[in-house]
């Protein structure tokens, strides 16, 4: 073992939340280290975490390539655009997910290098005294000292005791990887992860079944944009059953049997060609904490942080997936930096009642801030304003009019509490929400604001107007 490497800060995992952390704390002048597991397709030190290597990056290009295909057989008719019977090239498809993965993921390198941030391929331990011991990927090892160690080891997929992962029975990593579209796909787990990739292979061709647990669909998001979603996904031929326990898998020489008992209790069974468990992720935190380091773990496995992300141990921090709140890569890149800009002095802080959620199916969903439900349960008086893009001219245009935009504003103050949205683009028009709500505008702000037309923005416009009931295209 060579000599203990000093660090102002040490940077335990490369995803969003460890890279950012690492890249701003480098910008702020500090000595800094990371250290990253990760291997990517072609056996090589992939940096960039889950987001990168087989999370957001790769799935939403899946996403966008299956659009362009479904949209060939769904909507290009109605522009007048007719051809042969479109085709596709799974693999080359896939190529061009894992050429974009891998630009990025070499791109983040590439930002270390820039910065000044030196880099460890392999898996780092926490011991006793702000030291990583880290075992590199050609068996040495290394310890390096931190003035200050960022965990973010971020988080695996679950596996299910009666559905381990192998050739049929896959998690995201397989669902992003497979080689032809099967015949029947079935997912366990309604939730985003479930929805964007079993929306990829049925738009491919997949027949898709969705076996959800809970009564409601989408129970996080506001209840009328997920009657509209779930309304739209049933158009095109996503099954998705509710209130459904699965029990069992057994794979066999036709297919994956997936046992469960209905939303009635009857029991039933599928047949699939693939499975997907996509029933959520947890802290990888397994093996990261030497004894005697003082950092807590809570009963769920993440590293237990104040509302500073600072684990009481003293210079010791963790941010991201492994610690609590959403499991988003936003999430994390803000908590990265905050604890950065915390360790240089700086006011690092970030706000978690304006974190925009984002599911980027066809049509999408987002939302910010609190929903109707959580409004009345709170017992807080408030005005809704809501405009569909049917009644938008570029939505129409587009031959996109399904869905809406709703704004929920406080009853006296008029302040924004929360923007909900279904339909075409709106992972990016939730962003007038977030930065209305950062500012504490009301919906009267909103409403006066300028927005160009035709423009799809301009349903988040009428909707704040609609909460002063001044709407101009609403009958
Ligand atoms: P991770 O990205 O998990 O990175 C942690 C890194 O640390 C990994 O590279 C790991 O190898 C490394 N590591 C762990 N332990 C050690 C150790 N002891 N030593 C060395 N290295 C270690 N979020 C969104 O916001 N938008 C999306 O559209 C989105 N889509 C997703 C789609 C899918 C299919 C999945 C699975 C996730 C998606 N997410 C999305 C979630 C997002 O990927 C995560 O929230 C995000 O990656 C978490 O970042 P992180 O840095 O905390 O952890």
């Amino acid at each position: 073992m060579s000599e203990v490497q000093n660090f102002d800060v040490v940077v335990i995992g490369a995803g969003p939340a460890g890279y950012h952390a690492a890249i701003r704390a480098a910008q702020l002048g500090l000595k800094t280290a990371c250290i990253d597991a990760a291997l990517g397709k072609d056996g090589k030190p992939a940096l960039g975490g889950t987001c990168l290597r087989v999370g957001c990056i790769p799935s939403k290009a899946l996403l966008d390539s299956s659009r362009q295909f479904w949209n060939m057989g769904h909507l290009f008719d109605q522009h007048g655009i007719s051809f042969d019977k479109p085709a596709i090239d799974v693999k080359k498809m896939v190529a061009r997910k894992d050429g974009i993965v891998k630009q990025f993921t070499g791109g983040i390198a590439a930002l270390f290098k820039a910065n000044k941030v030196s880099a460890f391929y392999g898996y780092g331990q926490l011991q006793p005294g702000n030291i990583v011991k880290v075992k590199q990927h050609d068996g040495s090892e290394v310890e390096l000292h931190g003035s200050n160690v960022i965990i973010a080891a971020g988080s695996d997929s679950i596996e299910l005791p009666f559905a381990k992962f192998g050739e049929h029975i896959i998690d995201n990593v397989g669902a992003l990887d497979l080689e032809a579209v099967p015949k029947r796909l079935g997912v366990i787990g309604a939730g985003v992860i479930g929805l964007e990739l079993g929306s990829v292979w049925k738009r491919l061709g997949s027949e898709v079944t969705i076996l959800e647990g809970l009564p409601n669909f989408l129970a996080a998001a506001d209840a009328e944009v997920s009657k509209v979603a779930a309304r739209e996904f049933k158009k095109q031929g996503l099954d998705i059953k509710l209130g459904c326990k699965v029990s069992g898998t057994e794979v066999k020489k036709d297919g994956v049997h997936v046992s469960y008992t209905d939303d009635k209790g009857a029991a039933q069974e599928i047949v699939v060609d693939k499975l997907l468990v996509a029933v959520g992720r947890r802290a990888a935190t397994k093996g990261l904490l030497a004894d005697g380091t003082g950092v807590k773990l809570n009963e769920r496995g993440q590293v237990e942080v104040d509302e500073h992300c600072h684990t009481g141990v003293d210079g010791v921090w963790a941010v991201g997936d492994c610690v609590r709140g959403p499991m988003l890569a936003h999430k994390g890149f803000e908590e990265g930096i905050a604890v950065a800009e915390l360790i240089a002095g700086l006011p690092g802080h970030v706000n978690f009642d304006t974190i925009p959620w984002v599911i980027y199916t066809e049509p999408e969903i987002a939302w910010v801030g609190k929903t109707e439900e959580q409004l009345k349960a709170e017992g807080r008086a408030y005005k809704a304003g809501s405009f569909p893009f049917a009644a938008v001219g570029r939505a129409v245009a587009m031959a996109e009019p399904a869905g809406f935009v709703k704004v929920l504003a406080d009853a006296e103050t008029d302040t924004i509490l929360g923007m909900h949205l279904v339909g075409a683009n709106v992972s990016e028009l939730v962003h007038e929400g977030v930065l209305a709500m950062e500012f504490k505008g009301s919906a009267d702000d909103l409403a006066r604001i300028c927005h160009a037309h035709p423009s799809l923005s301009e349903a988040v416009h009428d909707a704040a107007m609609a909460v002063h009931k001044r709407a101009i295209h609403k009958a």
